[in-house]
């Protein structure tokens, strides 16, 4: 499913700029000219991510930043304002008003697009869990801390989000590959071999007996599985 952006912005010409550069991205966007009907609009669309203009026609988009932080519907959206106004008063009071993000033209269509996306990746890592359990295993995000029947375990923080991806998708398995795009993401100068390298510090930390995994089994010819264990 692809991420949906509201952008609320009456200049047409940089809308479109901004409506194209997320298309590029693989988001769908949706244009909307900041008249009044504009919140109902967003309630019906309930992107994930709002740009909000502040200079509009018919409102000022802090008033309406303020009547979507009041909306049960898109309370918890992020918002970024875009403004040509960039006295700091103004990013103040954006962000006292519920703006989670401020931009102030001219900007990149590029540094617009890296803001978009740490706010969505902070948006689903916030809609995770703390606290993974799953058999022996609790593992804390916030702390950043893992234990195994009780026993506090040490690890990379490499290691940390490869076992939180195992806590997490029990009982499939996984080849290096997609273990690589899925714990190593975009910033990966490794190659399928590293994800053996850090199995087996894994294992020597969870399994009584490594050289016999019984959690982190490996699946031959394709990769590795977690089973909770017992
Ligand atoms: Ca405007």
């Amino acid at each position: 499913m692809p991420k949906r952006i509201a952008i609320v912005e009456d200049e047409q010409e940089l809308a479109a700029l901004i409506e194209y550069n997320l298309s590029l991205q693989g988001f769908q966007a949706q244009i909307l000219n900041g008249s009044g009907s504009t919140l109902r609009t967003l309630e019906q669309s309930r992107p994930d991510l709002i740009l909000l203009d502040v200079m509009l026609p018919e409102m000022d988009g802090f008033e309406l930043c303020r009547q979507i932080r009041q909306s049960e519907i898109l309370g918890r959206t992020p918002v970024l304002f875009l403004t040509a106004r960039s006295e700091e008063v103004d990013r103040v009071l954006g962000l006292e008003i519920g703006g989670d993000d401020y931009m102030t033209k001219p900007f990149s269509p590029r540094e617009l697009i890296a803001r978009v996306k740490a706010h969505l990746r902070r948006e689903e890592r916030d809609a995770e869990p703390a606290v993974v359990e799953i058999g022996p295993f609790r593992l804390d995000r916030t702390a950043h801390r893992v234990f195994q029947s009780g026993r506090e375990l040490t690890f990379t923080s490499t290691e940390f989000n490869l076992l939180e991806f195992f806590l997490t998708h029990p009982g499939r398995a996984y080849s290096r590959e997609q273990l690589l795009d899925s714990v190593w993401g975009e910033q990966r100068f490794v190659t399928p071999r590293t994800v053996d390298v850090h199995i087996r510090r894994l294992r020597e930390q969870i399994e009584a007996h490594p050289e016999n995994p019984r959690h982190l089994t490996t699946v031959r010819g394709f990769g590795y599985r977690f089973e909770d264990g017992d």
